[in-house]
């Protein structure tokens, strides 16, 4: 039986969190001197005087309306990063507690483990890159709080099965967070609409991908209220800043033109896959359901190095668990692609 509140660590459910003076006052008024903020104004064109609303409830509201979930799911983060962060911190005792991976997988699932001394178990992917349910199922002890599922999986590009993730939050008394970061180039439907079912579903989405802002740092997690509840309780008070609400409520008015790159990237990757099998140096293209695909050559190295020279930089993941001699690379512009594909058909000759 999953029960939120066993699950949390006793520090945590003691916590009286920070409390702002934003959180304090929340009416209307004329004269605010209750935040020692500089009241003249910032040396900017634009003010930044204020402190920021602590839960961002305009760009929750706006992304309720994209997402179809309410804004009372949704926690706003520095970058998913933050969101994983405080997964476990969340939920994870230090030097007794376990989460499980399944690699090959996103990095900073192990990092942020490592960080906050958390052991990590693995049950590595099947070699058709899903997931592998037994290993799963004998990795859980009594101390696994967390499985992280990435789909599409980084930096494999496929799709998870969905029947594979519902048996996980079917059978799982913990938390399972699925990273949805690539879900708008997926094939997939994504989980939001399941949240209601799984009270321990936690979805991760950003806005560094298909949304263009990597560079504002802006991640989702959608979850029961009560999970974003903990959530808001753990994280820095202000942890998004004013600059990124406001260019992130901006953004997200402009739906219909990342619908229209999003549309352009899959018609690229197809292009791209089709150009890239032919060529000698690739022995293959795995099925990509990602604004990247991950290729298998025949000297992924040699291939990375050569490219890195003309200024052609893609990832090397040929040292990673059943990658071995595959190169990582983003779809990039058509133009971008072009160069890339001139590139490896010199050195294919
Ligand atoms: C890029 C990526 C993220 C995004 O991280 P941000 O901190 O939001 O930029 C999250 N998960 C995966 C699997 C990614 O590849």
């Amino acid at each position: 039986m999953f029960d939120l509140n066993s699950l949390l660590r006793d520090n945590i459910k003691r916590l009286t969190p920070y409390s702002s003076a934003r959180d304090e006052f929340k009416g209307e008024a004329s004269v605010f001197l209750d935040a020692n903020e500089n009241s003249f104004g910032s040396p900017l064109p634009v003010n930044y005087h204020r402190y920021p609303d602590p839960l961002q409830w305009k760009v929750k509201y706006r992304l309720a309306e994209i997402k179809g979930v309410p804004p009372q799911n949704i926690f706003l983060g520095n970058g998913s990063d933050e969101a994983i962060d405080i997964l476990y911190r969340a939920f994870c005792r230090p030097g007794i507690d376990n989460v499980i991976l399944c690699p090959p997988t996103y990095g900073m699932y192990e990092v942020s483990a490592n960080i906050n001394d958390i052991t990590i178990r693995k049950a590595s992917l099947t070699e058709d890159f899903q997931l592998d349910l037994e290993a799963i199922e004998s990795a859980i002890d009594e101390n696994t709080k967390l499985i992280f599922i990435c789909s599409p999986n980084n930096p494999t590009a496929n799709a998870i099965d969905k029947e594979a993730i519902e048996m996980v939050l079917n059978n799982f008394d913990g938390i399972v967070v699925v990273d949805e970061a690539y879900i708008n180039f997926s094939r997939h439907k994504s989980f939001i609409q399941e949240l209601t079912e799984y009270p321990n579903l936690v979805i991760l989405q950003t806005l560094s991908k298909a949304w263009g802002l990597a560079a504002l740092r802006m991640g989702m997690a959608f979850a029961s209220e009560d999970i974003i509840n903990i959530f808001n309780k753990i994280k820095p008070p202000y942890n998004i800043n004013q600059a990124s609400q406001e260019l992130a409520l901006e953004a997200l008015n402009n739906v219909e033109q990342v619908n229209g790159w999003i549309k352009e990237t899959v018609a690229e990757r197809e292009k791209l896959v089709e150009a890239l099998v032919k060529l000698p140096i690739v022995e293959k293209v795995y099925p990509s359901d990602a604004n990247f695909v991950l290729v298998k050559t025949t000297d992924a190295r040699g291939i990375y190095n050569i490219l890195t020279s003309q200024g052609i930089i893609v990832r090397d993941r040929s040292k990673v668990e059943l990658c071995a001699g595959s190169l990582r690379i983003t779809i990039g512009t058509p133009e971008e692609n072009v160069t890339l594909l001139q590139a490896l058909q010199n050195i294919a000759q």
